[in-house]
């Protein structure tokens, strides 16, 4: 992609109530534009790293059998009435209005009212079963705080599976693979994600919340020192731990009476009071919502029973906007590089016409070779300039040609995440940057 044609441009200034780290950083890049509270439009840069994330959950969700459909973002009024929902506690995140001939309609701001019933068109039977399905869609809240940029939007992408069996053991089982699922997801982000228990609803004790750790956290988790995951993310606690008798205690504060300090209910440690982001959620859901649309399936002695069910969501902006704000510096975003909007910026510095020449038949050669290139080809800007938003744009490899570099038949290739330069003959740079040369 020329630079020079890209739509967004980097910008000086962000709006005043804008104050989180990653809608600064994001609006400043043109990544996204915001149009109220809450509500982002996501440019060709945004979209680039959105779909990636997208990609990486897809992937895993097909791994695990899920089959993506999608649902409609438009609810009649009369299936949240069935559960319950259409007031309290949907009331208060839920959009509601009014359409033609005084009927009701609500955003959806999940999708058990809709999947439900649709199942029950289509699965009869204990052989109809297991099945998972799952869409990427937007989502509608009406946030009471819709400040922290992309991780609380009032209209977000999230991708909700949803799971149904006859056994207890099998919905027990898919939970945890579900779980493990998550785990790669988040890993391939590049977030560090801490399984936490939370509220688990009417039917099971608890639920899992995927919460990474960082200061821009709206949550607080209760983490025990000894925590295998916690361990792995905090070094100060890896160092105090004898990485024998690792722990998995981590709740969230909302559900335990556990002060900082106080001592963990599973291994006696010190327990850590840490804020962090929630961007991932697993539920068992058992029976709530088939007992509402009766839901039921015939098993194997010709009995009618009710489905058991387990919903899963991830937050993709939320996602997004987490690893922005563990992925930065004071001069931009570093991005993971699966998914980074492109894999190499490569600058043109100076407008000299050999040096114009020598970066374009380096893009076209990258290009060739299947790697994402944003070429800044820009002219009348400062080298000065040019850097400062590859910085704040934070492809992880950059790519500098320059007179100098030009002077010595090389380009000057620097990593994102690094302070050092590395200097590549022009005929080696497109293998360096993996390429396939066939
Ligand atoms: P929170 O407690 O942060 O409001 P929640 O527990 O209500 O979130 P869930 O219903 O569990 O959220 O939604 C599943 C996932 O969707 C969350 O783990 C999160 O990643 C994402 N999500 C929820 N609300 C928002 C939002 N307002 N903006 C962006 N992502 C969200
Ligand atoms: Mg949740």
């Amino acid at each position: 992609m020329l630079q020079s044609k890209l739509f967004s441009k980097t910008v000086r200034e962000v709006p005043a109530d804008e104050s989180s780290v990653n809608a600064k950083l994001l609006l400043r890049a043109g990544f996204v534009d915001k149009l109220m509270a809450g509500v982002y439009s996501f440019l060709p840069l945004g979209l680039r790293v959105l779909k990636k994330i997208e990609c990486v959950i897809r992937e895993e969700m097909d791994r695990i059998g899920g089959q993506e459909l999608l649902l409609p973002a438009m609810h009649p009024k009369e299936n949240w009435e069935k559960t319950g929902r259409w007031k309290d506690p949907g009331r208060e995140v839920m959009f509601q209005f009014a359409g033609r001939g005084d009927r009701e309609y609500g955003l959806g701001w999940t999708h058990e009212e809709i999947i439900t019933p649709l199942v029950k068109k289509f699965v009869h039977s204990y052989k109809d079963l297991p099945i998972a399905l799952y869409q990427i869609q937007a989502k509608f809240r009406d946030e009471p705080r819709a400040k922290s940029g992309l991780l609380r939007g009032r209209e977000f992408l999230m991708k909700d599976l949803y799971s149904f069996h006859l056994e207890e053991s099998d919905l027990d089982e898919f939970y945890n693979t579900v779980s493990l699922a998550y785990r790669k997801i988040f890993e391939r982000l590049g977030l560090k994600a801490l399984v936490v228990e939370a509220s688990g609803g009417t039917f099971s004790k608890y639920s899992h919340e995927f919460q990474v750790l960082t200061p821009a956290g709206e949550d607080i988790v209760m983490v025990c020192e000894n925590n295998r995951d916690f361990v792995a993310i905090n070094k100060e606690s890896a160092r105090k731990t004898s990485l024998k008798n690792l722990c998995d205690f981590a709740q969230n504060r909302e559900i335990t009476d556990l002060e900082a300090g106080g001592k963990c209910p599973k291994c006696g440690k010190p327990v850590h009071a840490e804020r962090a982001i929630e961007v991932g959620n697993i539920f068992k859901l058992k029976t709530k919502y088939s007992q509402a649309f009766n839901l039921a399936v015939k098993d194997a002695g010709g009995k009618d029973r009710l489905a058991l069910m387990g919903c899963y969501g991830i937050g993709l902006g939320r996602a997004m906007g987490s690893i922005v704000e563990v992925h930065h510096d004071e001069r931009g975003i570093i991005w993971p590089e699966t998914v980074a909007p492109f894999g190499v910026h490569l600058v043109a510095l100076q407008e000299d016409i050999q040096v114009r020449n020598a970066a374009k038949k380096l893009y076209e050669a990258l290009q060739k070779a299947g790697v994402e290139v944003l070429y800044d080809d820009c002219e009348n800007i400062s080298a000065g300039e040019k850097l400062n938003d590859a910085d704040l744009i934070g492809i992880p490899a950059r790519l500098i040609v320059s007179e100098k570099s030009i002077g010595a038949d090389s380009a000057e290739l620097k990593k994102r995440a690094e302070n050092t330069p590395q200097i590549l003959k022009l005929k080696d740079v497109v293998k360096a940057l993996g390429g396939s040369m066939d």
